[in-house]
């Protein structure tokens, strides 16, 4: 769409290194989480450097709140809600960010370990939609946690430091993929096959499994965990290494889990430029998107709804029927990545209704497929009031669907906060290669993603 001009124009040699050091916050943030966990974690460590307090702990401490106090809500360490309190009541609605946290990637089964043929292997079951063919022959990490029976839980990242071993899927060699070559891309590597490889040494002495043998002594030496702990583990195999600047001009940045960490980290580093707002302002960052939102930790769950009634009940002003006004006068950006342009792919698309790199934050009034199936259809009342506060803020914003009619589809968190009765709209970054192990962004369209989360929280 010729537009909307493209972003990078807007900027002096100055300014594009402010959107280059902005870059180099995000790389480092999808670097270091890799999981809902480690996303969480992180997150929670910077908000309490801007003086966001935990909200379970003022809970438990009976002390009040008031406007422009900052708290935050874990949810399970694997969801999380920022909040900043505007100085109108809760009942006049929040200004809500959403993003997700969870990615792609492989987990472990519940009872993985495994010797054939003296290699040891691990079994998995992958998480959310991948071309499995995209996750074999490639270095892999291990992300996680082992919880024990007592309750000690053993964090474990392998593959991730300089001189750390890395771990992976095989692939058949082409010599012997006459038949592998003639199978569908959805067959070619199939789900079972999906079976890491991580060791090969044999215990001495051993006769029966030595190799994992092996392994089982390495994992209690230096982890102190036993087989079965793996019972009571969530380990998440992923693209082993750090985001890198992609394109010879460092114009985009090559990372794995964009899809939706660039929408997480461009919401809450907007949050931390909030201060003293009107109405009360919402960073929500959640998990299981990949997989229906659903679970504790996912969009479907009420842990939202129960911490904005923490939150009232705080502020002293907590009723049923308060909340279901602050929900319902509510208005969100539910932020997900979008696709990307590819001019490798054109015929997925159609050329008025896409996504492009350089054109900055994208919104979608509709996602879903088949005739819009399961999307949220934000209101033409809503997408006015959006457009004005851009363009107030000169951000760079462009409107798409996900594909042309009938080639796909897919579905976004919007749904679930939408059935409050509250304002939503899908927005986020164009990203190519989505779902793959390394995703590509613009840096661009990641800074202005960010300007517009500022926008939306400043004159909504
Ligand atoms: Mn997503
Ligand atoms: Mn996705």
């Amino acid at each position: 769409m010729d537009s909307v001009e493209n972003a990078w124009n807007k900027y002096d040699e100055s300014q594009v290194e402010k959107i280059m050091e902005y870059n180099e916050g995000y790389k480092n943030y999808i670097s270091v989480c890799k999981t809902e966990r480690e996303c969480v974690r992180e997150t929670i460590r910077q908000a309490e450097e801007k003086g966001y307090r935990d909200l379970k702990k003022v809970i438990e401490a009976k002390e009040s709140l008031k406007a422009g106090d900052k708290v935050y809500y874990n949810n399970m360490d694997k969801a999380l809600a920022l909040f900043v309190v505007g100085e109108q009541p809760l009942e006049k609605g929040m200004k809500i960010l959403g993003a997700h946290i969870d990615s792609p990637r492989i987990d472990l089964k519940q009872n993985p370990l495994y010797e054939d043929t003296e290699q040891v292997l691990l079994d998995t079951h992958y998480y959310g939609g991948i071309k499995k063919y995209q996750w074999v022959a490639l270095p892999l990490a291990l992300h996680g946690v082992v919880v024990k029976k007592d309750g000690t839980k053993v964090e474990i990242v392998i593959g991730e430091e300089e001189g750390d071993p890395v771990v992976g899927i095989s692939d058949l060699l082409v010599h012997l993929s006459r038949e592998q070559m003639e199978k569908k891309a959805s067959k070619v590597i199939e789900g079972e096959d999906l079976n890491i490889l991580i060791g090969s040494i044999p215990l001495k002495d051993e006769k029966k499994d030595a190799v994992k043998a092996n392994i089982k002594k390495l994992l209690k030496e230096k982890y102190g965990i036993e087989e079965e702990d793996f019972i009571s583990a969530e380990i998440e195999a992923v693209p082993a290494g750090k985001a890198r600047d992609f394109g010879i001009d460092k114009s985009m940045v090559m990372g794995y889990g964009h899809d939706d960490r660039v929408c997480a980290y461009t919401s809450y580093t907007a949050m931390f430029e909030i201060e003293n707002p009107d109405r009360t302002c919402v960073c929500l960052l959640v998990d299981k998107e990949e997989i229906g939102s659903t679970g504790a930790t996912g969009m479907e769950s009420k842990f939202f709804e129960n911490a904005v009634a923490e939150l009232m009940d705080r502020l002293g002003d907590y009723s049923e029927l308060k909340l279901r006004r602050a929900l319902q006068n509510s208005q969100m950006l539910s932020s997900d990545v979008s696709a990307a342009f590819d001019p490798n792919y054109p015929s997925v698309n159609e050329k008025k209704n896409a996504a492009y790199f350089g054109k900055g934050i994208t919104f979608n009034k509709f996602t879903g497929s088949r005739g819009k199936s399961g999307s949220n259809d934000a209101n033409p009342e809503y997408i006015a009031r959006l457009r004005a506060a851009m363009e107030k803020h000169n951000v760079s914003f462009q409107t798409a669907e996900l594909g042309k009619v009938d080639v796909g589809g897919g579905g976004t968190i919007a749904k679930f906060m939408a059935s409050y009765n509250m304002e939503v709209i899908d927005c986020g970054v164009p990203v190519l290669n989505m779902h793959a192990p390394w995703e590509i962004a613009s840096k661009i369209d990641i800074y202005e993603t960010m300007l517009g989360y500022i926008a939306f929280l400043k004159e909504l």
